[in-house]
């Protein structure tokens, strides 16, 4: 195998690996163990954090230019895995003159004498803060989708999906506590006519704005409100007594007609009027939740058939 063309990495002028470990992107280093002192460090450190090569004298010095948070981690990962002679590698930010960090990943290689002695360390230093750029910003994607799917796009409320989640782990919290657990179910009043009327686009506006008034008019506490579909919506009230749920419902009416919403294709008047469920059960049992949103759900279908725009609490 060894011939002129490719001979054996022995005879490799020490300048060759010099050139190549200079050029390199990674930067290299060598730390004696008996000293814990910089042997060497290339060049290519100061261009990376603008530390100067001959500044890097001890241990000391690396660990004092790693950023306070990562500092304990690192640096006793480092000299445990080290003491115990095995290779391994660490992400850290490291501070430059300005003050500034830059995420580094350091793999370090434990070398040995023939007796199995540390001897040294040798290691590469390669900059990631693009990676960690990246994966900050996916990071950030993924909590932004998250939030995505559990919100209503048109409403900015939670989605139906949400509800089901949180009255269903509010139900278990009221069973285990033994304390009542109130639900409003609301519905906007003759929509279909509004959208007839106004049109779609407009019917969007109307949604948007009865939600905002909702919203300002539920908040306080752990209540939770959200879309429950079309033009309902649905509000979960923990720890709520029936009168003071009945209070909040009544709140929620009052807002919807204060704004006075034109609605001039309205059978029962000419603004947006929204009907009303309410029930409130101390949880006994898990599987009762389903049969406590269908009462609710009753009692809204109720205040429909009595005239709409009005609040149905029994029945
Ligand atoms: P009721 O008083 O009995 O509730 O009558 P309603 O017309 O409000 O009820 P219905 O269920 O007959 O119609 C609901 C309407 O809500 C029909 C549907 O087009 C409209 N709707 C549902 N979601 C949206 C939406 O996101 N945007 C708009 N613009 N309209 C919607
Ligand atoms: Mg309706
Ligand atoms: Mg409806």
């Amino acid at each position: 195998m060894a011939n002129e063309r490719n001979p054996p990495t022995a005879g490799v002028d020490p300048d060759v690996y010099r050139t190549l470990l200079e050029s390199t992107r990674a930067i290299p280093w060598k730390i004696d163990w008996s000293t814990m002192r910089f042997a060497y460090i290339g060049p290519q450190i100061e261009a990376l954090l603008g530390w100067a090569p001959a500044s890097w004298v001890t241990v000391q010095d690396w660990a004092e230019r790693i950023h306070p948070d990562d500092r304990d981690r690192v640096v006793q990962y480092c000299v445990a895995q080290s003491q115990a002679g095995v290779d391994h590698e660490a992400d850290y930010r490291a501070l430059t003159p300005a003050g500034d960090y830059v995420w580094i990943r350091d793999v370090v290689h434990v070398v040995r004498d023939a007796a199995g002695t540390v001897e040294a360390l040798v290691g590469f230093m390669f900059d990631i803060s693009e990676r960690k750029r990246t994966e900050e910003r996916l990071l950030g994607l993924q909590a932004e989708l998250q939030d995505l799917s559990f919100k209503d796009a048109l409403t900015g409320l939670a989605n139906r999906r949400r509800f089901d989640e949180v009255v269903e782990r509010e139900w278990a919290e009221a069973k285990s506590n033994a304390q009542p657990l109130s639900l409003v179910m609301m519905d906007i009043d003759f929509f279909k006519q509004y959208n007839d009327h106004y049109g779609h686009l407009q019917g969007d506006a109307c949604l948007k704005q009865v939600a905002d008034l909702l919203f300002g008019a539920t908040q306080g506490g752990r209540n939770f409100l959200a879309r429950f579909g079309g033009e309902e919506f649905a509000l979960v009230l923990p720890e709520t007594r029936a009168e003071s749920a009945r209070k909040i419902a009544t709140r929620c009416r009052d807002a919807i007609t204060r704004a006075r919403i034109p609605h001039a294709a309205s059978a029962i008047g000419e603004c947006v009027t929204i009907s009303l469920g309410v029930g409130t059960e101390v949880p006994r049992d898990e599987r009762g939740l389903m049969s406590f949103i269908e009462t609710v759900d009753r009692r809204l279908y109720l205040a429909k058939q009595q005239g709409r725009d009005r609040i149905v609490a029994e029945g």
